[in-house]
């Protein structure tokens, strides 16, 4: 029986839990993808979770779920000029 070893809250494995200090826009994303229960800010996580969640945290930032919206839509364009005429 290891005093340090406890339920992990996200992947319920028993391990070694320490909190994790991610910053409040890395949580953002993390919950804003369902990568990370909202009960879960805050709460100590496993090495292994940690590493995932680093790891997608990485994925994410390399590609945005909000991308810039283009100038102009050419369907939108098309559909305007059409009513126009
Ligand atoms: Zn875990």
């Amino acid at each position: 029986m290891s005093l340090n070893s406890s339920k992990c809250p996200k992947c319920e494995g028993e391990s070694k839990l320490r909190p994790r200090d991610f910053s409040d826009q890395a949580i953002a994303t993390l919950v804003a993808h369902g990568d990370l229960d909202k009960k879960l800010v805050g709460a100590s996580i496993c090495d292994e979770c940690y590493d995932d969640l680093r790891d997608v945290l990485i994925e994410h930032q390399r590609a945005p779920v909000t991308k810039p919206a283009p100038s102009q839509n050419p369907a939108v364009a098309f559909a305007k000029q059409k009513k126009a005429s």
